[in-house]
């Protein structure tokens, strides 16, 4: 099948399976990127209704290695238990490896949980040969920043390298960005997070910088119309997401600041659902970054030929 050959071919593919952020329309569901190369198959994060769009493309679930989670706001996890399960049904044969920061075993000891009947179901009505009983079951990795500035090393197999960094996603702490490396192309996402010149010096030289931002010009509106009907709690919601995202100029600044060739806007909020609203998120990024900007979507494709 196809999608087993693009596991196989020398590049590095990239699939952005979730575009939007907590807040959606029927165009995007919650975050999500696969990365394949080499025989290697990773997701940065698994938000809600992400994995529907990996069968969708039709990746090749079985050889999904490694889940990387950037915090464990529900928009970023959602889906874990899905795309755990679901793997394993697809043939996945050893136990799926989860990275997160501190505070990933509690999230994945409850995923387990939750799905530890169905594990029961599936395994007695199919059997061990269908689906091993050694896969069923994820194992988590904490990561820890030893030097809080420095990237860490975390996962490197078959020339794929994955390094996660210290975000500011406060009060969520702590929260990760990662920095994918493969032949000498380099991958880069914020996870979610102000801009600080740790994300800069991370994100430096990427060939795509998957980064988040919200407009909040254009959450503006929502807060003022609901100030007037007093939904005092969806304005305290909106007021207080602005303290921890960045806006699109923002992530602009950072791509300019980073050297990054081609910027990819994820995590969109809000919901954009017209051209006029796409262009409205984005105005006056191209006034700040001259690299190619590229407004993210659900199940997009990206491909990096090896440059080495
Ligand atoms: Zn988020
Ligand atoms: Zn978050």
């Amino acid at each position: 099948m196809s999608s087993d050959k693009i596991l196989r071919d020398g590049r590095l593919h990239i699939f952005l399976l979730g575009s939007g952020g907590p807040i959606n329309n029927n165009l995007r569901v919650a975050p999500s990127i696969a990365v394949l190369a080499n025989g290697e198959f990773i997701l940065i994060d698994t938000g809600p209704g992400s994995y529907r769009n990996l069968e969708i493309l039709r990746l090749p679930a079985a050889h999904l290695t490694a889940i990387f989670l950037t915090h464990f706001h529900s928009d970023h996890i959602g889906d874990l238990g899905e795309a755990n399960v679901l793997s394993w049904a697809n043939g996945r044969k050893k136990a799926l490896e989860i990275y997160g920061p501190e505070g990933v075993e509690k999230v994945v000891n409850g995923f387990i949980m939750a799905y530890e009947l169905d594990k029961e179901y599936r395994f007695t009505h199919h059997g061990e040969d269908v689906l091993p009983l050694q896969a069923a079951t994820p194992i988590s990795t904490t990561i820890l920043i030893q030097k809080s500035n420095e990237r860490e090393l975390v996962f490197d197999r078959n020339d794929l390298k994955v390094y996660a960094f210290e975000v500011d996603h406060s009060p969520v702490k702590p929260a990760l960005g990662y920095r994918i490396e493969f032949k000498g192309n380099i991958v880069a996402i914020t996870g979610d997070t102000i801009k600080t010149e740790n994300l800069v010096k991370h994100c430096k030289n990427a060939d795509i910088l998957f980064s988040e931002a919200i407009s909040y010009d254009m959450l503006k509106p929502v807060i003022a119309g609901a100030q007037t009907r007093n939904l005092s709690r969806i304005v305290k919601i909106l007021t207080d997401i602005q303290e921890y995202h960045m806006e699109p100029v923002v992530a602009a600044e950072l791509a300019k600041e980073a050297n990054v060739k081609k910027i990819v806007y994820v995590h969109i909020v809000p919901p954009l659902p017209n051209k006029l609203a796409e262009k409205t998120y984005l105005k006056g990024v191209s006034d700040v970054f001259d690299g190619e900007i590229v407004l993210g979507e659900d199940k997009m494709k990206f491909r990096l030929d090896p440059k080495r």
